[in-house]
């Protein structure tokens, strides 16, 4: 019997497909409830979540002090705009600015936005700052990037699915191949305003750079007066045993995007970190958002930094990565693992199967995770996961690949 010949879960699927922009193409699971690292579904089956939401939910589902926040926020103001203070918004800017090292934080809402909010902070920074001529800055991308689904963003995606019919798209870009300094250096030019990258490259893959590729990248970009934009949405915020991916090679960027997990599992939170010199140029009326920095984020956000300040989940991202790391070398049909942390891009013998159907057996075995580009499966559970239920999933993974249905 497989998970949708339960009538409940067959009726939940049929009123998504009749209603909902098939736009996704899930598992069939019908997820009703969830806490720490388990989701269950509208059957009562217990599902271990290995995806925690692309990272959104890296606290676990329902953190204890997440919640809290949210409840006493909820309970007091959850919206005014940015037309009035707040008293929520300055002491997360503040906590998440510390945080990053930097001076100021733009607070916006979904990963996308805060992308689409650092291009056009850079193209303000190039032609204010820097001196480039008025419509002709560039911006350097790697290729086999994912930083989002907008207009702008996908105009520099190479994905052909991403792409196709979305046209026209936005000028203004180059992509060179991600972890290649030099084709980098050579695609600068004196019209160049950043360098937009993601240290780790997760839809990709988990494709971690050579160990030299990001310092390259810092030096290139100090040398050439170009701002090293990160784009930490995914891989930042303890998922890799560090606060931010970019530690793991020392570089620190000029600008950080931050999302995801920023809003605890709770709310769409997303913020642009950067010194005041870069942040600066913008002014009122120039870049905004009605919800962007709304108090029930805030509230949310600066508990997510109070609980990244404690390095707690740093650490264990860190041991639990290499125990994790461990559970999947050498495992039968596995041909390749890439990642750091608790982030693993693992991939599976043609032979065995899709990404696809491996993730569905897994399913059917209580394990959720995620495939990508066809042969690939992403593992990243939340980070409130412990040894042994990472053992349990590593024996489901085995069962998995060593089974045909
Ligand atoms: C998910 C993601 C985004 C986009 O975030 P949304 O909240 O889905 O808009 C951007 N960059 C990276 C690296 C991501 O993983």
């Amino acid at each position: 019997m497989t998970l949708v010949d339960h009538a409940g879960t067959a009726a939940a699927i049929e009123l998504d497909n009749r209603y909902a922009a098939h736009n996704y193409s899930p598992l069939p699971v019908v997820a009703a409830a969830a806490e720490g690292a388990w989701i269950t579904d509208i059957e009562g089956r217990r599902y271990l979540d290995c995806l925690a939401a692309y990272s959104a939910v890296n606290f676990g589902h329902r953190h204890p002090l997440i919640t809290a926040a949210a409840h006493a926020q909820l309970d007091t103001v959850t919206l005014v705009s940015r037309a009035f203070h707040s008293d929520r918004l300055g002491p997360f800017c503040a906590a998440l600015a510390r945080l990053c090292g930097k001076d100021m934080v733009l607070p916006m809402n979904s990963g996308a936005e805060a992308v689409e909010s650092a291009i056009k902070v850079a193209r303000k920074w190039g032609t204010d700052v820097k001196g480039v001529p008025v419509d002709t800055a560039n911006i350097v991308v790697a290729q086999n990037n994912f930083h989002g689904r907008t207009t702008t963003i996908i105009s520099f995606s190479d994905d052909p699915v991403a792409r196709g019919g979305f046209g026209p798209f936005t000028p203004g870009f180059r992509a060179v191949p991600f972890g290649d300094a030099d084709a980098l250096a050579a695609a600068i030019d004196e019209h160049t305003v950043a360098v937009l990258l993601e240290p780790i490259q997760g839809e990709a893959g988990i494709i971690v750079p050579p160990d030299d590729f990001l310092p390259r990248v810092r030096r290139l970009c100090t040398d050439n007066d170009v701002l090293m934009i990160v784009d930490e949405i995914q891989s930042g915020l303890a998922r890799t045993g560090r606060t931010f991916a970019c530690e793991h090679w020392g570089v620190v960027p000029d600008m950080y995007l931050l999302g995801k997990a920023l809003g605890g599992g709770v709310v769409p939170l997303s913020a642009v970190v950067a010194d005041r010199h870069i942040l600066g140029v913008l002014h009122p009326g120039e870049h905004g958002s009605t919800f962007g920095g709304n108090p029930l984020a805030a509230a949310v956000g600066t508990t997510v930094v109070s609980i990244l300040q404690t390095g707690e989940y740093q650490d264990r991202a860190t041991e639990l990565g290499a125990h994790l790391h461990a559970g999947l070398a050498g495992m039968a049909g596995v041909t390749a693992v890439r990642g750091k942390g608790l982030w693993a891009g693992v991939d599976i013998d043609p032979g065995l199967g899709t990404g696809k159907q491996i993730s569905l057996r897994l399913a059917e075995r209580g394990v959720l995770v995620k495939d990508t580009h066809g042969q690939t499966l992403r593992f990243a559970p939340p980070l409130v996961i412990t040894a042994a239920e990472i053992d349990w999933a590593m024996d489901r993974f085995a069962a998995a690949l060593a089974s045909t249905s």
